[in-house]
Formats: C-alpha cells, sequence, structure tokens
C-alpha cells in the first residue's frame, strides 16, 4: 500500500486528525494507496506556513523565482516514466497518452511560466507635462488552487507555476480522486530548492479541504478548475469575501462539421475529439453537429472507425481507451447511455462496461459510445456527461448550427470543420464559446487565454492572463 502525505511548511506529513482515505486503481477497480483525509486545521496550518514564506519568496525575484522553477521542472523531467507511470495508475489513462501529453505539459507549465514572468509587461501612462503613471503588479500574496481529476498534474501545475512565478505563495488541493502525481511533485521540491511553506498541497475531500481553502480569509485568491456545481460552490462562499476568482468550469462542446470541410482529416480528429482520455477532458467535443448532406456519410465512416477504438489495459501501447476515472463516475456515465436511451436516442455502437479479464476482470470500462435520434433539448445534449459519449446531430446551414451549437447552457471549447475561411471567420464569431479550433482541435498554445463563457466559468488562465490574476495591479502617479 502506497501511502501519500501532505507537503505543508517543506515538511511531508499525514493530516493532523490522523485519518485516511482509500485511492483506487480504475484498471482493476482495486485499491492501492490511501491519501491524508485532512481538514481545515491542516489548511490552517499550511496557511501560517505560506504566509511566514512570503516575504522571502517575494523578495526572490524573478529572476531567482524563475530558477527555481526551471529545477522543478527539470527535476520533473528526470522522473518522466515514474510520473506517467503515476498518472497512469492513478486515473485510469492510457500510459502512452500520460507520456506523451499530461506529463510533458505539467513540465511545460513550470518552464512556461518560469521564463513568462521574466518577459511580463507592466504598462506607464504618460500625460503630457502633468504627470506619468505606471503600473505595478505585485503579487496577491497567499493564494488557494482547486484541482480536478483528468489532467491531474497538467492541470494542477497549469495553476500553481504562474502563481508561484508571480511571488505567491501557494495552499494547493489536487483532487482526492488522483492525488498520486501531485503527491509525487510535493517529494521533488526540497531537492528543487522550493524554500518551506511556499507551495503546500493539501490532500482530502472537497466539501472539507476545498471548502476550508475557499472559506479561508487569509487567501484572497482562489484558481479552480472542475464541475460548475462545485464553481458555483466556491462563488457563492467567496463573493461576500471578494476574493479574486479564476473558475474553469464544465462544457458541452459542439464539433460543427460542413460539408466542404476535409473529410478525411475531420474523421480522424474528430475520433480523438471524441473519445482521448475516454473523453474525459473539458475541451473534447461532445455534440457533434454534421450537415445533412453529409451526415450519413459521416455517421457510417465515424460508426466504423470508434468500433475499432481498442478497450484496454491501460499500460499496453496498442490502447486507445483506458479505465474511466471511478466506479461511481462509470456509472453516472453509463446512467446518461440509458437516459439516452429513454429519451429515444438509438445507440449506433458501445453503450455499454467492458469487462477485461484477469486482473483488470474488475477494472472501470467503458465502450465508445455514439448516439444519434436526440433533440438539442434533451437532457443527454444538455448536460456534460465528461466520458466516451457523443451525440451526432444533423444541421441545414450556418445559421441552424451556429443556434444548434449555442443551445447549451456551457460554453467552453468548439470546433468547426469547413474550407470556407469566411465562413470559418463569420462561424467562429458568432458561437458563444471562450476557445474555437478552426479544423483542428488540442493545438495549444500556452500564451492564448483560456477560459470559457456563461457556465463554462468566469476569467481566463494561461499567459499574460494568468500572471494577472494571479497579481494586483496598483496605480502609481507621479506629478512632473
Ligand atoms: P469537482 O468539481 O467534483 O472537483 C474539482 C475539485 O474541487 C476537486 O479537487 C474537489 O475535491 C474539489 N471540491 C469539491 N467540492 C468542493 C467544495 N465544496 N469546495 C471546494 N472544493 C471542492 O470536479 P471533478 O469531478 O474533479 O472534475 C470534472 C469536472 O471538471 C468536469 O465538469 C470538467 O468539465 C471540469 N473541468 C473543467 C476544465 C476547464 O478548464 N474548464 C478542465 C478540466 C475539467
Amino acid at each position: 500500500m502506497e501511502q501519500l502525505l501532505n507537503l505543508i511548511d517543506g515538511e511531508l506529513r499525514p493530516a493532523l486528525g490522523g485519518g485516511w482515505l482509500d485511492v483506487h486503481a480504475p484498471a482493476t477497480g482495486t485499491v492501492y494507496g490511501e491519501l491524508p483525509d485532512s481538514d481545515q486545521c491542516d489548511v490552517e496550518l499550511a496557511v501560517q506556513a505560506a504566509h511566514r514564506a512570503f516575504p522571502a519568496w517575494n523578495a526572490l525575484g524573478r529572476d531567482g523565482r524563475s530558477t527555481v522553477l526551471l529545477r522543478l521542472a527539470q527535476a520533473i523531467e528526470d522522473d518522466l516514466e515514474g510520473f506517467a507511470h503515476d498518472e497512469s495508475r492513478d486515473n485510469g489513462k492510457p500510459l502512452s497518452l500520460a507520456r506523451r501529453v499530461d506529463i510533458p505539459r505539467a513540465i511545460a507549465n513550470f518552464r512556461f511560466f518560469a521564463t513568462a514572468i521574466l518577459h511580463f509587461p507592466s504598462e506607464a501612462h504618460l500625460m503630457d507635462d502633468v504627470a506619468v503613471n505606471y503600473t505595478d503588479r505585485q503579487p496577491i500574496g497567499v493564494v488557494g488552487c482547486i484541482s480536478p481529476w483528468n489532467l491531474p498534474l497538467y492541470l494542477f501545475t497549469w495553476k500553481i507555476a504562474p502563481a508561484l512565478a508571480a511571488g505567491n505563495c501557494v495552499v494547493a488541493k489536487p483532487s482526492e480522486v488522483t492525488p498520486l502525481t501531485a503527491f509525487r511533485l510535493s517529494t521533488l521540491c526540497e531537492k528543487a530548492g522550493i524554500p518551506s511553506g511556499v507551495l503546500n498541497i493539501i490532500h482530502g475531500l472537497g466539501p472539507k479541504v476545498g471548502a476550508a481553502i475557499t472559506a479561508h480569509p487569509r487567501l484572497p485568491a482562489i484558481s479552480f478548475t472542475g464541475g460548475t456545481r462545485t464553481g458555483a460552490e466556491i462563488a457563492r462562499v467567496a463573493a461576500p469575501m471578494f476574493k479574486k476568482l479564476s473558475l474553469e468550469l464544465g462544457g458541452k462542446n459542439p464539433v460543427l462539421v460542413f460539408a466542404d470541410c476535409d473529410f478525411d482529416e475531420m474523421l480522424k480528429t474528430t475520433v480523438r475529439s471524441s473519445f482521448t482520455n475516454q473523453g474525459q477532458i473539458c475541451l473534447c467535443g461532445s455534440r457533434i453537429l454534421v450537415e445533412r448532406s453529409i451526415y450519413t456519410k459521416f455517421r457510417d465512416a465515424f460508426v466504423e472507425r470508434v468500433k475499432a477504438l481498442k478497450v484496454g489495459d491501460p499500460s499496453d501501447p496498442t490502447t486507445d481507451l483506458g479505465a474511466v476515472v471511478s466506479k461511481g463516475h462509470m456509472e453516472n456515465v453509463l446512467g446518461y447511455i440509458e437516459l439516452a436511451r429513454s429519451e429515444g436516442g438509438t445507440v449506433l455502437c458501445g453503450g455499454e462496461r467492458v469487462q477485461l479479464d484477469g486482473m483488470l476482470q474488475e477494472g472501470w470500462y467503458i465502450a465508445p459510445t455514439v448516439i444519434e435520434g436526440l433533440g438539442p433539448v434533451c437532457r443527454t445534449n444538455q448536460e456534460e456527461i465528461f466520458g466516451p459519449v457523443v451525440t451526432l446531430q444533423p444541421f441545414d446551414g450556418e445559421a441552424d448550427a451556429v443556434a444548434l451549437a449555442n443551445a447549451t447552457p456551457y460554453g467552453l471549447a468548439s470546433v468547426i470543420w469547413t474550407r470556407d475561411g469566411q465562413r470559418a471567420l463569420r462561424v467562429a464569431r458568432d458561437l458563444n464559446a471562450g476557445i474555437v479550433w478552426v479544423n483542428c482541435w488540442m493545438i495549444r498554445d500556452l500564451r492564448t487565454p483560456f477560459g470559457g463563457v456563461k457556465q463554462s466559468g468566469v476569467g481566463r488562465e494561461g499567459g499574460v492572463d494568468a500572471l494577472r490574476f494571479f497579481t494586483e495591479a496598483k496605480n502609481v502617479c507621479l506629478k512632473l
């Protein structure tokens, strides 16, 4: 049994209350370790340590902090295989994906913000013969970061890297469902030279640890990624305290396929955008909207490709889909497939749990599922499922496509497939979404603003937006 520990004030330690929670391996459905069942007392200890550490960390300056964060990036890279194995074991995702995407991206997050802070611009505004104003962007102090289970280290570091680079100290909470790589990261901090108390990682349940971070009066900014319902609860608690909030929430992303697209490229990419990481990426397209003239051609070709995907052992390099993250989540996704049937949908492929052999018999696997025959307003097409399930809907013309795409409470990401450049620009403009990909998916430039509209969240991460979030702007006016 692996025993995971909190990182508080540079020390790896169990929860003060002494409780433990089970951690499961989705591939086998078995318990492989335990994590601290922390509470507000652990959070309090971490907040105090972080406040003690803040003046020296801030005083280290951009260059000093950059050097330390680059060392941490290197330490992860030196242990890439270990991190990738842990991520796959903890989350159920294919090892090949963790190796290719999750861990390299976590390293890139540290490298990007460690260097971005060196180029973080400041502004000056000259008032002729009167005064000069300059904007001083100072770190907030100590901030809270709360992350989900789907891209565990990737999203955890997407928050803590800019927070630390900007000069803040951090009290961070990874998901209790996938705590392993955050723990592995905490074991590298001392060697990388992160001073005690600068980064504190508290494990445990959302309603205990996450809620204590949200409500803590000495954490004036909270960066959260997770479900919309949790985001609403965090906003409810934090708003009367006037905390700065960044909320990256759920999605129900449309993929708009026009008849004039590059069909082969679209087909290949749409299989990926539907089922990568078992469909558990907030950017996955879950509603595929297809121009009626190619609907049948698309449906038949897509279903044939999806049927050929291999659901299997996450450590097997030929596996396309591993396990979904938990038993509860598997049951939730299967429940949505039943709902789709009861709403009149036709399951074209998948639609059930996959039972593998031997050690993997009790693992949480779902066959990639394609559903057609449902209108836009049913629950299946309105609610986030966050698993290997997509629906198909035909559309007639551009206006219809945009109306269908925008017909949910969410607005995170969207994909447009067309060879008509003018149309791409028009549709991109009219989509209610924070992110639009045209003829591609998941090409990520870390300088770009990342986030959603409507119930997909508030605020933007990435590049200058993240550094601005983790600093407070002060205008200084000097009379000439
Ligand atoms: P979740 O909301 O259940 O949990 C996210 C984190 O919040 C976890 O660390 C959890 O412990 C914590 N938490 C739970 N209750 C809390 C509370 N009351 N107060 C404070 N913290 C609390 O989400 P999840 O199931 O871990 O992740 C899946 C969701 O995340 C999906 O909805 C997905 O779309 C979303 N997501 C969004 C993005 C994005 O960038 N917009 C990225 C990835 C995932």
